[in-house]
């Protein structure tokens, strides 16, 4: 990029000139009649063939315990694939539930429980509440979002900062207000900010005095082994610090292996204090005998051990990681210098958030459409769908193939410039 004078310094002339040739670029790149994608933060199909070893498991149908996996019964999960899990979430086996194959569904579940029946430390259902309030971390996860909207949770929202959320902002909410219930984190590289919450910031949040006595810290570490680098983050002990503060039922911890062997038909995980995986069954049990069992033991039998599937995950790590590079080079050269933009370097996870000129995403995303490149809905990472500086942008590399990885974002670096041009000149 030889053209790297920040768009602030220049001269009208200046940018009526960078004005030009950026319509101009903009034209030329419409002419090639694209059609890409940026949207789906899904596994590769190279991903999902490393675990095809699955379609021919499991040998046998009886778990180590002798349980017949085809029959009824034993919602909690297979005793051997709850150990696995455990040790890889640093939890005890019996915090833990395998479920079905969707996280999302557990949390789901375990705020239809919360709503209905109260919290395990709860005085009542949180429906007999006059209010109910979550503070959501942003950028953040818009499937969070939308799940409290349904309920009719208010929310509020704080920085989601490179070692988690805002914890001054977070201490002032909670001390004050008993109507905020809970906050929603993606611990280890987060949707989509790829921020690790460290030791400290954890620790705070278990041990923090709050308003309300049974607020809720969903703890949804879905890419918890999603190691983008040598360099493995370990997530934060949660479970332990809240037990260790005096407030053990206070985390719920959330993973799946979605994006570990298949993401539409994985092993999902619930982890909490014993006291709390009692309440989730016990509801759980309501409409349910038991999860799909088969499924679980052919997960056991294809990892073998916790080791399996940190191993496995550098598999992952070879195919994704050099997607991420190529979105980092194409922004480091595209747009490095110009100050129109501030993007993520996640060590993990699936995203890379990127920060725009403020109210230039909306137009980003709308010109990137024109030309055939579909990115996630400005705004998509806050509640309602609404950035209040129409900056942010998602992007999601895993899903094509490298070289459409390099077209779209050479393309995403074009609308950038425009907006911020037709910004700037204005
Ligand atoms: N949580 C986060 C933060 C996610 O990004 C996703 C999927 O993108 C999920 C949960 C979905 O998890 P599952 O497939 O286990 O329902």
């Amino acid at each position: 990029n030889s053209n790297v004078q920040p768009l602030n310094d220049r001269s009208a002339e200046e940018l009526a000139a960078f004005l030009t040739e950026q319509r101009a670029a903009y034209e030329a790149l419409k002419g090639k009649d694209l059609t890409l994608d940026l949207t789906r933060g899904k596994p590769a199909p190279a991903q999902l063939d490393l675990s095809d070893a699955l379609l021919d498991l499991p040998t046998g149908a009886k778990d180590e315990a002798g349980v017949d996996t085809r029959n009824y019964g034993g919602l909690e999960g297979i005793r051997e694939i709850r150990e696995m899990f455990a040790e890889l979430l640093w939890v005890e086996p019996e915090q833990v539930v395998a479920g079905g194959n969707s996280s999302l569904v557990m949390m789901r579940e375990v705020l239809v429980d919360l709503w209905l029946k109260g919290a395990v430390d709860g005085v009542r259902p949180w429906s007999a509440e006059e209010k109910v309030t979550f503070i959501c971390p942003v950028p953040g996860y818009d499937r969070h979002f939308t799940l409290l909207d349904w309920f009719g949770i208010d929310t509020v929202t704080v920085a989601m900062n490179e070692d988690g959320p805002d914890m001054d902002a977070v201490e002032t909410l909670v001390a004050d207000d008993p109507s905020i219930k809970g906050i929603w984190i993606v611990p280890t590289y987060a949707n989509p900010s790829g921020s690790i919450v460290t030791q400290e910031v954890a620790a705070r949040l278990t041990a923090m005095p709050t308003a309300a006595p049974d607020f809720k810290i969903f703890w949804d570490n879905a890419y918890a082994f999603h190691h983008l680098t040598e360099e493995e983050a370990k997530s934060a002990d949660i479970l332990t610090l809240a037990a260790a503060s005096g407030n053990p039922h206070r985390p719920i911890m959330f993973a799946s292996t979605s994006k570990i062997t298949y993401a539409g038909a994985g092993v999902a995980f619930l982890a909490g204090s014993v006291e709390t995986v009692k309440w989730y069954v016990s509801h759980l049990g309501k409409g349910a005998i038991g999860p799909d069992k088969l499924n679980q033991l052919r997960h056991a039998q294809f990892f073998g051990s916790p080791q399996g599937v940190r191993d496995h995950m550098v598999k992952h790590r070879e195919i994704i990681a050099p997607k991420f590079a190529e979105v980092e080079r194409v922004l480091d050269q595209r747009l490095g210098g110009l100050d129109v933009a501030t993007w993520t370097r996640p060590t993990g996870g699936y995203f890379v958030s990127l920060d725009v000129l403020d109210g230039t995403a909306s137009r980003v995303v709308q010109l990137a459409k024109e030309a055939g490149i579909a990115l996630t809905p400005a705004g998509a990472s806050f509640p309602g769908g609404k950035d209040p500086r129409d900056r942010n942008i998602r992007l999601a590399p895993t899903f094509p193939e490298l070289p459409a990885v390099s077209e779209a974002m050479d393309a995403v670096a074009t609308c950038v410039l425009l907006a911020a041009a037709e910004s700037l000149a204005s």
